[in-house]
């Protein structure tokens, strides 16, 4: 490499310079990638090389790892397949701009038929309005009433087809709303263990601190982290990794209600809130879980084998002791982080005076 050092230190600003050694480091692995298997450089390519190498997107790695193994070899065409199957439950913006243009388009269909049926309504009533003025007693009324009555069937004949309309746009509406719906499903859940995300998890903390504020009560927050989880992928594979990611989440899934709220925040990192509870009583909830986990001897079903013993760490807080709930959530990832410094396997409660 013949760049010169001194450019990119000034356009890092205060990267350190370990950090750029990384940096250069993972250009040139990414390089390395893309060469040894002859890959185009489109972004595409690019951006599986970079969740593959930097380990970003789990799905993408294990099956970078499953077609090397197999194959040993990255192909454009298996890139473009592979990016396809791990992005289809992702909500792209470009699906969503089209569900946008749909509704959009939707809504002033709506109003155009809005519009004009109450515009011919209004023209139907002054219409008749005239006519009616041309109505004489006694005198001949056969013309003016042949008039109103085509007027009146091409009101309804114009009804007919505003409701015809009508009947196609709530059909059309009717889909856009369950493709909304799915969409905000895949936006806010997480499709390995079917837990709600961290987005949804951010949602649902703002609505229960305003629940919790308005009616008195507590609310305390948990992060569990399953330990060593590294080793059971190392050890047992991924999909054997993805099965006990599952089986945690149903674990602690089975303590929610409407008063306590599992979701998994990222990785093997899960995260709870209780409402009326105080943390003391919210400590208690996780480590019956974490008793309940720790004492099953869970078998690998790949092959039959007895797994070595899975255990979770946490960290809970009272989320109203702290000035806002982020920082109610640094204290519970702070007391998760002596859990696990202190052996592992324990449930702590975040102290008050941090
Ligand atoms: P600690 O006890 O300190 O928490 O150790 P750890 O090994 O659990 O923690 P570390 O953060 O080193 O490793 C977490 C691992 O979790 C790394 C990552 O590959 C794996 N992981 C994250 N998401 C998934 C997933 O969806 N499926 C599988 N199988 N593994 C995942
Ligand atoms: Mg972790
Ligand atoms: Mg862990």
């Amino acid at each position: 490499m013949d760049e010169p050092e001194q450019p990119q230190r000034a356009r890092h600003g205060s990267a350190s310079s370990r950090e750029i050694v990384q940096r250069r480091k993972l250009y040139e692995d990414i390089g390395d990638f893309l060469f040894a298997h002859d890959l185009d450089l489109t972004p595409l390519n690019f951006g599986v090389a970079h969740d593959y190498l930097t380990g970003s997107h789990i799905g993408v790695e294990k099956a970078v790892k499953a077609v090397l193994a197999e194959r040993g070899k990255i192909t454009n065409g298996w890139v473009e397949n592979v990016a396809a199957e791990q992005r289809n439950d992702e909500v792209t913006p470009e699906a969503l701009a089209s569900m946008l243009d749909k509704v959009e388009e939707n809504l002033s269909q709506f109003t155009g038929l809005m519009t004009e049926s109450r515009n011919s309504a209004k023209d139907y009533g002054a219409a008749l309005q005239e006519e009616v003025k041309g109505l004489a007693a006694g005198s001949d009324n056969q013309p003016v009433l042949a008039r109103l009555v085509a007027l009146t069937r091409s009101m309804v004949e114009k009804t007919r087809q505003v409701e015809t309309q009508l009947r196609d746009n709530q059909k059309q509406t009717q889909l856009l709303k369950s493709n909304l719906e799915s969409a905000r499903r895949a936006a806010e859940h997480d499709h390995l263990t079917g837990l709600p995300n961290r987005r949804a998890f951010e949602g649902t903390l703002r609505e229960e601190l305003a629940q919790a504020q308005k009616e008195g009560q507590q609310l305390a927050v948990a992060f569990c982290d399953i330990d060593h989880f590294k080793l059971i992928n190392d050890t047992h594979g991924h999909d054997t990794g993805d099965r006990v990611l599952k089986f945690v989440a149903g674990l602690l899934s089975k303590v929610s209600n409407d008063q306590c709220h599992v979701a998994r925040h990222g990785g093997e990192e899960f995260v709870m809130l209780f409402r009326g509870k105080t943390a003391a009583e919210a400590c208690e909830a996780v480590d019956s879980v974490r008793q309940d986990l720790s004492t099953r001897s869970l078998v690998n079903r790949a092959n039959g084998e007895r797994m070595e013993r899975v255990s979770f760490s946490a960290g809970v807080a009272n989320v109203l002791a702290y000035e806002d709930p982020r920082a109610a959530l640094k204290a519970a990832d702070r007391a998760l982080y002596l859990a696990k410094e202190h052996g592992r396997n324990r449930v702590y409660l975040a102290a008050e005076l941090d």
